[in-house]
């Protein structure tokens, strides 16, 4: 449960990670497809199936990279970052932020330094 993550910071986390997951649906589909494409096509011309088959594995490696990249820089630009180091709060793996909301760089907690002051 997110329950120590402060509202904002929740919101600004669910809207990367649904972005995110649409990315990773994509990237699946476009492998399922080679994949399916690379086998069909090896029945009849071997060397041009298999060379999609092992091509189409850079999709989900080099894919799931751009996309975490991609994750961290955009978490930085809507401010999902650290008040403490500055630094992406959108880091794998997310459970130290999710279970205690801690940074996952510095440790320190997200929740206190978020919260309003003298309330
Ligand atoms: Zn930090």
């Amino acid at each position: 449960m997110p329950a120590t993550l402060p509202p904002e910071y929740d919101h600004k986390l669910r809207t990367i990670a649904r972005a995110h997951n649409r990315y990773l649906v994509w990237i699946v589909g476009v492998w399922f497809i080679l994949t399916v494409a690379g086998l069909k096509i090896s029945q009849t011309q071997r060397t041009l199936g298999f060379s999609i088959l092992g091509g189409s594995l850079v999709v989900p490696l080099g894919g799931v990279l751009l996309v975490s990249r991609w994750a961290k820089k955009k978490s930085v630009a809507i401010g999902f970052v650290c008040p403490h180091c500055g630094a992406s709060l959108y880091e794998p793996p997310h459970t130290r932020l999710l279970s205690r909301g801690e940074c996952p760089k510095c440790k320190q907690s997200v929740s206190e330094a978020a919260a309003p002051k003298g309330a």
